[in-house]
């Protein structure tokens, strides 16, 4: 479970990140929805613990992760990552991607990636690379890679946004049918309702670094708590 409380920050005199609270249940989707600039990335870049926060505390299955005093290291906070831009390794091949966070023994994790990679139905493609791959199918294989070390949390920041739209639909159940057969808690980005709708089991609605107003899609597409709401839902369309 992924709990954070009061995150705050601020860039040059300017809070970007302004006092948001959030919890997150193994087996639940929560998305970050809001317009360019709203601060969703940078939440989540001090949740992965790339960016320090001003204020505010991450914990994760009940342990703290980060104050502003105590910080546990990127690497260490049992967080997968999946973003648009965080690419698949050119050198090495799909099965070398997909086994890369991982640690055990040759054949543990031998069956770990043949596993995922059936999972995602590209078992056939285990030695190629990734240049050999659509970018449907570079996605599916990092999404492998970001499942493989079993991540308690997962954040996705725009994951989908590069593919097209008839790959994109499969794509995103593909992703929530394992997610939620694993177990992890998911905090996904994206500035589009229509991916909110779809994926979420809940919906925080994010404005200039506020989180404006939280609950499940069908009650925060219905009842909007203000015109800036009801305008960015309906500029979407
Ligand atoms: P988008 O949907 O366009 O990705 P976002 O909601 O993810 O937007 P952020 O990337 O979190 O937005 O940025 C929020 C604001 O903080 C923006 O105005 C951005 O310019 C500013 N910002 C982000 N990182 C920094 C930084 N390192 N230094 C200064 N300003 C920053
Ligand atoms: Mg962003």
């Amino acid at each position: 479970r992924l709990e954070i409380r009061n995150l705050t920050r601020r860039f040059h005199g300017r809070t970007v990140v302004d006092d948001v609270s959030l919890m997150i249940e193994p087996g639940q989707v929560t998305c970050l929805l809001g317009p360019s600039g709203c601060g969703k990335s940078t939440t989540l870049r001090m949740i992965a613990g790339v960016e320090m926060q001003d204020s505010g505390e991450i914990w994760v299955d009940g342990k703290l992760v980060c104050d502003t005093v105590f910080r546990v290291p990127p690497e260490r906070r049992e967080i997968g990552l999946m973003f648009q831009d965080f690419a698949l390794f050119p050198h090495l091949s799909v099965a070398g991607n997909v086994a890369y966070g991982l640690t055990g023994s040759r054949d543990d994790k031998r069956a770990r990636v043949e596993e995922l990679l059936r999972r995602v139905d590209l078992l056939q493609f285990i030695d190629g690379y990734p240049h050999q791959l659509s970018g449907g199918e570079q996605q599916r294989v990092a999404l492998a890679r970001a499942l493989a070390p079993r991540p308690r949390i997962m954040l996705m920041d725009e994951p989908f946004s590069g593919l097209d739209n008839r790959l994109r639909d499969g794509i995103r159940d593909e992703t929530l049918t394992l997610l939620k057969e694993e177990d992890t808690a998911v905090l996904l980005v994206t500035h589009e309702p229509e991916e909110a709708m779809r994926m979420a089991d809940e919906i925080a609605l994010m404005r200039d670094g506020r989180i404006v107003q939280q609950g499940a899609p069908y009650n925060v597409y219905t009842r909007p708590v203000d015109r800036a709401s009801v305008s960015f839902f309906s500029d979407a369309n």
